[in-house]
């Protein structure tokens, strides 16, 4: 029997942040700086990724950076900017956590907990986001097997928590001229494998902000439930992650022809 490309047999199960629903019959989007540099620079991103049309603001807290000498994110010093910027633009916010004690600090005014490539195998942490109710964002490690990554996720669900959420983020090959690889053979297979929501976050896939948009739309025709991608207002400035980032008019830009791609795909952005 012929089945539909776009109806795949499966049912994903929808991952609710704040008022936003992830894995339903809606594309999501989030967007927004690689680490928060300031309360002006928060702000503004918010406001401009809010306005393009995304649905929930991405942003570090505390960044785990390869050089110890690079900027480690502004950590406590960025909690009341905020609670503020949250108040005045109403997005949900998606932030990494890097030490379970951080789940106590951050858990009033972080909708979903993001946990890095390079702690998916912390297994004392993802025990930790299993014993609460939050969403959790769980990015694929750099160098994970498909299979070690569906077995991270039994460590968030052992505690009770399903609120799961899985992010392929590129992965480490024999490849350099890209800061990564995109693995859509992994977002395909986990997504049937494990019924959970897959988004793909093209911006530390390939690493180069001008291919962003192309890696946007091929994780919206592979079926991923949604993107998440890295908005800086001046990105050369950046304090991480800059050579990734787009600045404000090319996300719109993109988010124009994704909102054309998705309806041709039968799979509209989510509405607000
Ligand atoms: C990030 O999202 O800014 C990040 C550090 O991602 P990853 O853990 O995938 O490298
Ligand atoms: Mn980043």
């Amino acid at each position: 029997m012929q089945t539909d490309m776009m109806q795949p047999e499966f049912q994903t199960r929808t991952v609710k942040v704040g008022n936003i629903n992830i894995g339903g019959p809606e594309f999501t989007v989030i967007a927004g700086p690689c680490s928060i540099e300031s309360r002006e620079h928060f702000q503004q991103t918010s406001t401009a990724v809010k306005k393009a049309g995304a649905h929930l603001v991405r942003a570090g807290i505390w960044k785990l950076r390869t050089s110890a000498e690079a900027f480690q994110g502004l950590g406590s010093d960025a909690f009341d900017l905020i609670k503020e910027v949250k108040k005045e633009t109403g997005m949900p916010l998606v932030s990494e956590i890097t030490d379970p004690r951080q789940i106590e600090e951050v858990y009033d005014f972080v909708d979903m907990f993001q946990i890095g490539s390079r702690n998916m195998h912390n297994y004392s942490l993802l025990k930790e986001v299993g014993k609460i109710k939050k969403p959790i964002l769980l990015k694929r490690g750099f160098a994970a097997l498909i299979d070690e990554w569906i077995k991270a996720t039994e460590y968030i669900r052992m505690g009770g928590n399903d609120n799961i959420v899985l992010c392929e983020r590129g992965i480490r090959t024999f490849e350099t001229a890209t800061r990564n690889t995109l693995d859509l053979n992994a977002v395909v297979y986990v997504k049937a494998r494990t019924q959970l929501p897959v988004i793909v976050d093209p911006s530390h896939a390939i690493g180069l902000r001008e291919f962003v948009p192309q890696l946007t739309y091929a994780s919206a025709a592979s079926g991923a439930d949604g993107v998440i991608v890295e908005v800086h207002p001046q990105p050369d400035k950046a304090m991480s992650d800059g050579r990734q980032s787009l600045n404000f008019s090319d996300f719109e830009k993109m988010m124009l022809q994704l909102d054309k791609i998705l309806n041709a795909l039968g799979r509209p952005l989510q509405k607000i």
